[in-house]
């Protein structure tokens, strides 16, 4: 079939196209079979071909498909924020739909700047954001992140915004142990707020687990509730960037619930739909709602296909399989047993230089010298190579970025879906073991 959509996989003219999935596994059109061990962009939670959503979006797509939401709200868009209103009880009653987590992590911003207009502190629009974090692709959640390569081509046109260190014990950017550092990466929000002046900061903004721009560096307990300490202070709104980990991912429905933290604004999408459908959200609580409600009365953000009533009824039905098949647990007992037997396969191969991550959220950082955590050589392109190495064994893996700034360090995410069992991963182990071995064998 002659290839004209212009994805990356047409540019490189390599990839191979897909013809169906079911549960862990995806098949190409040579009939080549794939163990989904990424989620794809750590996105299809429940795995491949559910029938219940395919139900579901059948069961929509006879009601109607499309109204625009200034003229109509559908009862699959309701149902959808009151389910999500449910799973973070009841924190997050106010919903706003969008498309993407790029779209998100944007409106999240945007609710926050509104927030603080409503209350009479226009001068309130400024986010700090941490390096090493990916918020988004378009321009506005560009600027917020701290992904060197995905900026590089845009820094002209991107809002600078103040950031801070990220909490990367693996390579602590103070040189401290944990037991010392009385988490000088999180004091740095204070400076920076003070610095910036807290009447011009809205918000801070970041993942509870770093993905695309750190291999999922989870922080140590007591990192969050520090940021959040500091928010308050200043009268600063902290927005959580679920929108990788979300929904159960982590082994928590809110990632943010592993250190008892509860953000102002939190964005949500990736896991949200599983990636049956493209949708995403900025959830709220009253406090920041409230001034909006008493004011203008009206969110200024938004989309044409915003509560798109196909994509809520699919989220809804994706959101309802995780409840009733107790993903985020399985997630947290899953997660446990392929860590162990990721640090078990790790005794063979020296160049595992760190595992780590929560829940099903796994991170690999490769080092060229393990005593020394020396990263390869750039140029050495040690994630495209393992990554590709992996999909010739038929094996999925996300490529991340790791290493001081977000730059040169090689690492890779394994995100296989919630719904993983015991077999199937000491299948995934299997297949990253010919991976590791070719690797190694490569190297030598
Ligand atoms: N935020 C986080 C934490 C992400 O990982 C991503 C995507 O990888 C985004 C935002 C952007 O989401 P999307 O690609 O759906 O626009």
């Amino acid at each position: 079939m002659k290839r004209t959509s212009l994805i990356k996989p047409v540019l490189d003219g390599v990839y191979p196209m897909i013809s169906h999935g079911k549960g862990i596994y995806l098949y190409d059109t040579d009939g080549k079979e794939y163990l989904d061990g990424s989620s794809g962009a750590v996105t299809a939670n429940i795995g491949h071909g559910v029938e219940e959503i395919r139900v579901a979006m059948d069961g929509q797509a006879n009601k109607v498909s499309f109204v625009y939401r200034s003229q109509f709200t559908s009862e699959a868009a309701e149902g959808l924020a009151t389910k999500i209103a449910e799973m973070t009880n009841g924190t997050y009653p106010w919903s706003f739909f969008v498309n993407s987590g790029s779209e998100a992590t944007e409106t999240a911003l945007k609710i926050a700047v509104q927030h603080w207009q409503e209350k009479g502190k226009p001068k309130k629009n400024r986010v700090i954001s941490r390096w090493m974090s990916y918020h988004g692709i378009t321009l506005g959640a560009l600027s917020m992140s701290g992904h060197p390569q995905r900026r590089e081509r845009f820094t002209a046109m991107l809002e600078s915004y103040p950031s801070i260190s990220a909490p990367y014990c693996y390579r602590c950017p103070y040189n401290l142990e944990l037991q010392e550092c009385g988490f000088a990466c999180a004091a740095e929000l204070e400076s920076a707020i003070r610095r910036t002046g807290p009447e011009n900061v809205a918000a801070f903004i970041a993942e509870p687990v770093i993905g695309a721009a750190g291999a999922a560096i989870s922080p140590p307990d007591g990192y969050f509730q520090e940021l959040k300490r500091i928010c308050e202070k200043y009268d600063v709104l902290f927005i959580a960037d679920e929108v990788m980990t979300g929904f159960g991912r982590t082994g928590q429905i809110l990632a943010c619930s592993h250190w008892g933290v509860e953000p102002d604004i939190i964005a949500f999408g990736k896991g949200m739909s599983g990636g049956y459908t493209p949708i995403g959200a900025a959830v709220m609580t009253e406090k920041v709602i409230e001034p909006i409600l008493k004011g203008s009365k009206s969110i200024m953000a938004g989309h044409t296909l915003s509560a798109n009533p196909l994509s809520c009824a699919v989220s809804l039905a994706v959101l309802e399989y995780v409840e009733k098949n107790g993903l985020d647990k399985n997630a947290s007992r899953s997660g446990i047993y392929l860590r162990n037997l990721l640090e078990k396969l790790s005794f063979r191969y020296p160049f595992i230089g760190n595992i780590r991550g929560k829940g099903l959220l796994i991170g690999i950082e490769f080092v060229k010298d393990i005593e020394t955590k020396e990263p390869f050589p750039e140029e050495f392109d040690v994630t495209g190579k393992m990554i590709s190495l992996a999909a010739e064994n038929g094996l999925l893996l996300y490529p991340a970025a790791a290493g001081p700034e977000g730059v040169g360090g090689a690492a890779i995410i394994i995100s296989p879906p919630l719904t993983i069992t015991k077999r199937e991963i000491e299948e995934l182990i299997r297949r990253l073991n010919n991976t590791l071995y070719q690797f190694k064998e490569a190297i030598s």
